[in-house]
Parts: structure tokens; sequence; C-alpha cells
């Protein structure tokens, strides 16, 4: 294997769907070894490290963690560390539902902020150590255009996905002056995606959906049209480049940024 991370290991976590599987195949078709993770049953898990092995990957194996449990996230990371450690860290799992802030309880709340910022934060802590005596390591989290702005309904993902915009660019400058251009150096940086196809995305399509009567593509045109000028989803895919290029040597000087893949979106 040639591809430019043959050697490097990187764990995705939620790569069993969507985009983190779009994100761990592409990191695979390079050569790296895949660090699988996801809430998913036998045959999800055995079809994400097929899925790994025909990218590319060497090697490619499965992490039983959920993500809301920090004892979880802890014994796993025992496992990455005793299987060599993570040069590649993609904190992709993550949760999303729309609620009113009145409708919303304690324990929802408590939910969202384990899964989509506390578990990166337990994620960064146990692997960013290694990284910067390497010289050599990579964290993307994949936030949200809700880490940038609001939308009303969605006070827990909106405050977690902020949260973990600011936790990506405190870590960009806690590690910034660790590695070199040569060793490609320490990076932190968040992808801020718009509208991507994937199921988490499927019952506010079907929200839409429902007021045309359950005619999906009627409903997809008013999701795009309420909020994403290119009036076009991001393929699961077209971020799975991005965090390809973020992981390069030339992406070396690129830290603490939020980068949105939305359309225009955040450009409004
Ligand atoms: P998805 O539902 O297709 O995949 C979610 C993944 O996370 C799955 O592998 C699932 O098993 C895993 N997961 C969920 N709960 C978990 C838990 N408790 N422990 C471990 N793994 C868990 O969703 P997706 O659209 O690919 O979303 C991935 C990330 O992208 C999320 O953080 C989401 O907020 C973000 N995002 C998605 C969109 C979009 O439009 N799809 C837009 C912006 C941001």
């Amino acid at each position: 294997m040639t591809g430019f991370l043959a050697g490097r290991t990187a764990l995705v976590t939620g790569s069993t769907s969507g985009i983190g599987l779009a994100i761990a195949r592409a990191l695979a078709a390079e050569g790296a070894r895949i660090g699988v993770n996801g809430l998913a049953d036998a045959a999800e898990r055995d079809a994400a490290l097929a899925a790994m092995r025909e990218a590319g990957a060497p090697e490619a194996r499965f992490f039983d963690a959920d993500l809301t449990d920090a004892a979880a996230i802890d014994a796993m990371m025992d496992e990455v560390a005793a299987w060599g450690g993570c040069d590649v860290l993609v904190n992709n799992a993550g949760m999303q539902k729309t609620i009113s802030i009145a409708e919303l309880d304690r324990g929802l709340w408590d939910r969202f902020m384990a899964l989509n910022l506390s578990a990166c934060f337990h994620t960064m802590h146990r692997a960013m150590p290694a990284m910067a005596e390497k010289g050599f390591g990579r964290v993307l989290n994949i936030a949200s255009v809700h880490g940038i702005v609001a939308s009303k309904n969605k006070a827990p993902y909106v405050s977690s996905k902020f949260g973990l915009v600011g936790l990506t660019k405190v870590a960009a400058l806690e590690y910034a002056a660790t590695g070199s251009r040569e060793t490609g150096g320490v990076t932190v940086n968040a992808i801020c995606p718009g509208w991507v196809e994937t199921p988490l995305i499927e019952p506010q399509i079907e929200a839409m959906a429902e007021k045309h009567g359950g005619d999906r593509a009627a409903g997809v045109r008013d999701l795009l049209s309420e909020k994403e000028p290119s009036l076009r989803f991001a393929a699961p895919e077209d971020i799975g480049a991005l965090a390809l290029f973020l992981c390069s040597q030339a992406a070396h000087n690129i830290t603490g940024v939020a980068i949105p893949v939305d359309g225009g979106w955040t450009a409004q």
C-alpha cells in the first residue's frame, strides 16, 4: 500500500453509517489502518469492516463503545492504545433531534452533551499527547453549520456543536507548536456540513414531506430552500474528500478552523 496514510492509524467514531463511513473509506483508500466504531448490529459492523478492507485498509478493527458512556470511551481508548494508538482521530458520532427548549427534558439534554461534545473531549484528551510526541497528528471534529449559526428547535444540537467548535480552537492552540512542516504537525479542525443526505436527517425530511402528503422530493425541496442556497445536498463522500485533504502533509498549517460545507448557508 503506497497511499500517503500508509503506516498511519485512524480512529473514526460513528463510522458504521453516513459521513463517518465515507470518511473512514477515504482514509482507508490512502492506506490507513482503520478503527471503526458505532452503535451497530453484527451485520452493520461486518459490512463496515468489509468496506474498509475493500477500500484498501491494511487492517480494520471494530471498537465497541457507546460514546455517551465515559467509562466505555476510556476502555475503547485503552484498546486503541494497545493497538498502537491513532495518528488520526475523527470525532464524528453524533445525534440530532428537533425539539423546543420547552419540550426538552434534562435527560435528553445530557445525552446530547455526552455524545456530541464530551465524547470528543474524552477521545482528544487520551489521543493527543501521543500525537505531540510523534510530531504528527490530525483531529477532525465533525461539527455542523449549527456550530456556527443557530436554528430554532435545535438547542441541544446547536449548543453541543458550538461547544465542539470551541473545543477545536482551544486544542488547536495548545498543540499548534508541536511537530514541524516536515513531520506534518498536530492540527485540530472542525468540518461544518450543511445538509448531507444520511439516515440522520431522514426524520427531518419526513416531517417536511408530511406537509406534501408524503411526497419526499417536495419535502427535500422545502428543507433545502429554507437554508441552503445551493439547493443541493452534499454527499458523505464530499466530506470524506475534505477530511482526507486535512490529513495531508500540505495541510500542516491549517489548524483551529471550522470549515463550512454548506452550499452558502453560513454566507447569508
Ligand atoms: P448517521 O446517523 O448516518 O451516523 C451516525 C453514526 O454515529 C452511526 O455510525 C451511529 O452508529 C453512530 N452513533 C450514534 N450514537 C452513538 C453512540 N452513542 N455511540 C457510538 N456511536 C454512535 O449520521 P451522519 O449524518 O453521518 O452524522 C455524522 C456526524 O455528522 C454527526 O456528528 C452529525 O451531527 C454531523 N452532521 C451531519 C449532517 C447531516 O446533514 N447529515 C450535517 C451536519 C453535521
